[in-house]
């Protein structure tokens, strides 16, 4: 039953996070009445805390090479992301005065180094276009009459619209704005979550010995799921934890290993500590050593390369380079190039950046983002299935699927 002072819009976006907020700005230019509901006090979802603050956007590739960099499920992002690529996200703000640098020839961030410019000036787009804004309203059961997307109840309140995008994000970091309601919006309208895993975050070991270095980085470490079949290759810092390794050597692997956990108790992973230096190099420096340092110390030579503190765990036992015998020679070279640690555990949902798996994919129009399902049902962003890797993938897609979204759900109030 509806009465007049229902409030009634062509399109409810759920979730204020980059893809809510792309949904909202692209269904209002193209004349839909929209509100925007948040959960939360702040809007913005994770953009404030993406990019350690800075908010690493977007990056240089285009749409066809990004949505590869998603692996099995690549070709479902490619009408989005074609839609609105990397080069049209950076003419958004630069058009209205936040410029976006590359800072590194490939990552891209707002100049001032401030995520904060971003949402704001999001924020105040919708504002502009007159998108009815509502925070601290949760989003909780989807209202249909006969059979039709009618609207949302939210806040304790009937917000009755033609169409709803579910733009709620993905699990992970609870603290911050990630949870679960989003997919049970989904299974209301008879979605398919698939498996949800953590993912972007530090895994955890068997071995004692990382533990024992929390704190200690390499700058360039390399590692590989050593399985069959396993591929990809993860490289860049490595941080020891007092749980096992962090940072980008392993970041974008972790997803995959929480995946493969479910099914093996244990993931092997082989790490090269010294990227681009394989045994056979570290074979030719100690002979190097052997001839011309010979009275020096081994651990005193490899300083050079690491802290101090990892060098007993590389090295069985010290000697002077002229009595580095070859055995010897050989376990440290193999375990500074192709050591295997074995994985146990990912981090959790608190520390995991990104959710591998959400809403099937095969139950959505990747031309449009519209349900398969339920006519006017929409998804965009992270509460869909496919995660990308580090490096701005994910709030590019956030931008791309929210405004195919948005786009979409206004032309068909045409
Ligand atoms: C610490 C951290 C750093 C990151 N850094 C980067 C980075 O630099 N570059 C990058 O590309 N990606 C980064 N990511 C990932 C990226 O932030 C997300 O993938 C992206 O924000 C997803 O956008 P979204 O709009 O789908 O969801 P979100 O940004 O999560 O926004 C979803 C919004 O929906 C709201 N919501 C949820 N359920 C409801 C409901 N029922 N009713 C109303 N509102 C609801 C939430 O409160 C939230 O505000 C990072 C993530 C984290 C956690």
């Amino acid at each position: 039953m509806t009465n007049k002072h229902d409030e009634r819009y062509d399109l409810a976006v759920i979730g204020s996070g980059p893809a809510g907020l792309a949904g909202a700005i692209s269904a209002a230019s193209a004349g839909a009445k929209v509100i925007l509901l948040e959960k939360e006090s702040r809007s913005g979802g994770k953009i404030p805390i993406s990019g350690g603050g800075r908010c690493n956007l977007t990056n240089i590739l285009d749409a066809e090479n990004m949505a590869r960099s998603f692996g099995d499920q690549w070709r479902f992002l490619i009408p989005a992301l074609r839609s609105f690529p990397p080069e049209k996200l950076r003419e958004f703000f630069d058009s209205r005065d936040v410029e976006i640098e590359v800072t590194d020839g490939f990552h891209c961030f707002p100049r001032s180094g401030k995520a904060a410019h971003i949402v704001e000036t999001l924020l105040n787009e919708c504002d502009l276009l007159g998108v009815r804004r509502q925070n601290n309203c949760k989003a909780d059961e989807i209202i249909f009459e006969n059979g039709r997307i009618a609207g949302v109840r939210a806040g304790g309140r009937n917000i009755f619209a033609k169409a709803l995008l579910i733009a709620s994000g993905g699990r992970s970091y609870p603290r911050y704005c990630g949870g679960t309601s989003g997919y049970e919006l989904a299974r209301q309208a008879g979605h398919r979550i698939t498996p949800l895993f953590p993912a972007m975050t530090g895994v955890q070991c068997v071995e004692e010995w990382p533990k024992l270095c929390a704190g200690i980085s390499l700058p360039d470490a390399e590692c590989r799921i050593d399985l069959p079949g396993m591929k990809e290759r993860c490289r860049g810092e490595l941080i020891f934890t007092h749980s096992g390794i962090s940072a980008f050597a392993v970041l974008d692997l972790s997803g995959r290993i929480a995946e493969l956990l479910a099914e093996h108790e244990i993931v092997p992973l082989k790490v090269n500590f010294f990227a681009g230096t394989s045994k056979e190099e570290w074979l030719q420096r100690f002979q190097i050593w052997q001839q011309q340092h010979g009275t020096s110390n081994i651990s005193k030579l490899l300083a050079d390369f690491m802290p101090k503190r990892l060098i007993p765990f590389f090295l069985e036992q010290d000697c002077s380079a002229a009595r580095f015998s070859a055995a010897a020679r050989r376990q440290t070279a193999e375990r500074l190039s192709s050591y295997t640690l074995h994985i146990n555990a990912v981090e959790g949902w608190e520390k995991a950046m990104v959710t591998r798996g959400g809403v099937d994919i095969s139950e959505v129009f990747p031309k449009t983002m519209e349900s398969r399902l339920c006519p006017g049902l929409y998804f965009a962003g992270e509460v869909l299935a496919p995660a990308g890797p580090c490096g701005g993938y994910n709030i590019q897609w956030a931008f791309s699927s929210g405004s195919l979204a948005g786009t979409s759900a206004a032309q068909q109030m045409k």
